[in-house]
């Protein structure tokens, strides 16, 4: 058998609803007890003796009235006869309440005047007894001899009924005369108004319990229904319902507790939205600049930091690019432009931690210290290496505020970051992918391919900057007979350490590219006019020095060049390239291991 025990829930388990509701309804029923069981039975209890009080008072000072008499008959102006039928007379129309009358009866119980019955009148009621059996006129006249007057309850049929009913009267001895007056209150009167007064009671308490567990409920609803949403919210977030559930925002409807808590989350939604976003955009740019491009342009432009630049990590030259601004926006930067050539000189780099000037001014000697701004470089970490560095840069300005809204930005700009690492990733796999389709493997030179790819941005970067490419082919002399003296392999020897001779004479910044078997370009870039064959020659005389170690033996090579010049000599970067060919061509003609810069002679009508 299974026992299914339900267990019962703590308050501290209980949810909010409950729990106002509870202390509501408990006040509530305390107060119906306290107003019921206390209150109503005190006030019933006050408003009887109010009553009773009042009958007898009534009854005093209507026997006040035998004295007027008594004055009237010892001045001798009238009889005590005569008295007795004025004093009746006067007394019979008297009603102080709808039901309430005077009687009197004498000593021996004889009724002397009755309003209501006046067939009682001159009848002895002695043995009279009520419905309950009480004999109501002895007990009259035992009180008034003992005490003079007071209470006596017994049953009386009110006025024109037949059926007795509980009656409370009071009755006072005027022993001169011996006559007995007396009044009395029929006790469902007085019931009816205590029970105007329950009713008052009871509808206010219903009200006021109605009013409470509504004004309960609105609040309990007004707390948790903000807060139900800012849960199934944060709910969406963890369970990575992704953009659908990033749109999730609280209506405002108070400014209390509640209505900060529901701000708060609206603005996380759209800071995480926003980042949704932002990710998304970025997985759909082209490259990895672009990326760093977009990154650098919201710090700026979004988050407000003054001045951002974002330095790529080239690993396989350990070297460092500044990808933001710009290639070429090296003047503007504050720290020590030999950390481009060497990246370990960079402290954020080579630590991977975050360096920044606002606790330790000189923390990184490659910032200038003349700088009138803080430094903020944030490493850029992929697989445990740091691929680059954003160095974000603020006015040096301590102050509370700006010391805050610095850290605001910061921490928004990590948020960023940390957004895109992901995509970083990726686009620096997909570039490695790319570049090994754009190398030659067996030179790791850029093959045409890269040139073809590339030929918009370099023309592009060099126009703007308003200098201009020189254009060097260079093609090995007599290389068939290396294959055939010494094997291909030993061709392929060669062709490695003239790649390398002719890389290690330029300068990074240029591109050289196997172009064919044995022929190279080597694209120059930001040249001034003239410069190109100068640089032909100094890679001509490099070569010629170079001894290429073989299996069999050390040989030497000469090379020759063709030189041309964009665009000074034709507007299109190919026609250029065919013009270094001519040139070069020119100088095997004229006998190899020369340099030829290209003239527009040479361009003869048997070459189209
Ligand atoms: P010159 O340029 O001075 O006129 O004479 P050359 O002997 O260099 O002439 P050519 O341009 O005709 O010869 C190029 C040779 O380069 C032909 C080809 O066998 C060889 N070659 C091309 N690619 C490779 C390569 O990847 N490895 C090797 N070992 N040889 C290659
Ligand atoms: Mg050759
Ligand atoms: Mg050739």
């Amino acid at each position: 058998m299974v026992h299914i025990t339900k267990r019962i829930l703590t308050f501290s388990e209980w949810q909010i609803l409950s729990k106002i509701m509870a202390i509501s309804i408990i006040s509530v029923a305390l107060l119906i007890l306290v107003i019921l069981g206390y209150f109503m039975p005190l006030a019933e209890q006050k408003m009887l003796a109010g009553k009773k009080e009042g009958l007898k008072n009534v009854v005093d000072t209507t026997y006040g009235m035998f004295q007027e008499y008594a004055d009237l008959i010892r001045e001798g102006k009238i009889s005590k006869a005569e008295a007795k039928k004025q004093f009746a007379r006067r007394i019979r129309p008297l009603r102080f309440s709808e039901n309430s009358y005077f009687w009197i009866n004498d000593m021996d119980s004889t009724m002397v005047m009755h309003p209501i019955m006046p067939e009682l009148e001159g009848l002895n009621l002695n043995d009279r007894k009520d419905s309950r059996g009480n004999l109501l006129f002895q007990d009259f006249l035992r009180i008034s001899k003992a005490h003079g007057a007071g209470y006596v309850d017994y049953m009386w049929a009110k006025a024109g009924k037949e059926k007795p009913v509980p009656k409370l009267s009071y009755v006072r001895l005027y022993e001169p005369w011996g006559w007995i007056l007396g009044s009395g209150i029929y006790i469902d009167d007085v019931y009816e108004d205590i029970n105007q007064l329950r009713l008052f009671l009871l509808t206010s308490v219903a009200l006021f319990a109605t009013l409470t567990i509504t004004l309960a409920v609105f609040i309990g609803t007004g707390i948790t229904r903000p807060l139900k949403k800012v849960i199934s919210g944060l709910q969406d977030i963890a369970g990575g319902k992704g953009r659908a559930g990033l749109t999730k925002r609280i209506a405002i409807t108070s400014i209390d507790e509640i209505g900060l808590l529901s701000t708060e989350f609206n603005s996380l939604m759209d800071a995480i939205n926003s980042l949704a976003v932002f990710k998304n955009v970025i997985e759909e740019d082209d490259s990895l600049d672009e990326v760093y491009q977009r990154l650098g342009d919201l710090f700026t432009q979004m988050i407000g930091i003054p001045r951002c630049f974002i330095f790529q990590v080239i690993s396989s030259k350990s070297k460092l690019e500044l990808t933001y601004p710009g290639r070429f926006d090296q003047e503007g930067m504050m720290c020590n432009q030999l950390i481009l050539d060497d990246n370990t000189l960079c402290k954020a780099k080579r630590t991977g931690h975050v360096i920044t000037s606002t606790r330790f001014p000189a923390i990184c000697r490659q910032f200038k210290p003349e700088a009138k701004e803080h430094h903020y470089c944030i490493p850029i970490m992929v697989g445990g290496a740091t691929v680059a560095v954003v160095q974000c840069l603020f006015p040096k300005q301590d102050s509370q505020t700006e010391v805050k809204a610095r850290e605001t930005k910061l921490f928004k700009a990590e948020q960023y970051i940390n957004e895109s690492l992901a995509v970083i990733e990726t686009k620096r796999l997909m570039n490695s992918l790319k570049d090994a389709a754009l190398i030659d493997p067996l030179t790791g030179l850029y093959n045409r391919r890269y040139l073809q790819e590339y030929t918009e941005k370099i023309v592009a970067g060099v126009l703007r900057r308003g200098k201009s490419i020189g254009l060097i082919m260079c093609d090995l002399d007599y290389f068939k007979q290396v294959n055939d003296t010494y094997g291909h392999h030993a061709g392929d020897l060669v062709l490695k350490e003239t790649a390398r001779t002719i890389a290690q004479n330029v300068r990074d910044s240029d591109i050289v590219i196997r172009f064919g078997g044995e022929e190279f370009l080597v694209v120059l870039l930001d040249i001034n006019d003239g410069e190109s064959i100068d640089i032909a020659e100094k890679i001509r005389l490099k070569v010629q020095q170079v001894k290429f170690k073989l299996p069999d033996g050390v040989i030497q090579k000469t090379i020759s060049l063709g030189a041309s010049e964009f665009p000074k000599d034709t507007d299109t970067l190919w026609s250029c390239i065919k013009y270094a060919d001519v040139a070069l061509y020119r100088a095997k003609e004229e006998g190899r291991n020369r340099c030829v810069r290209f003239l527009t002679e040479m361009w003869t009508e048997d070459q189209i």
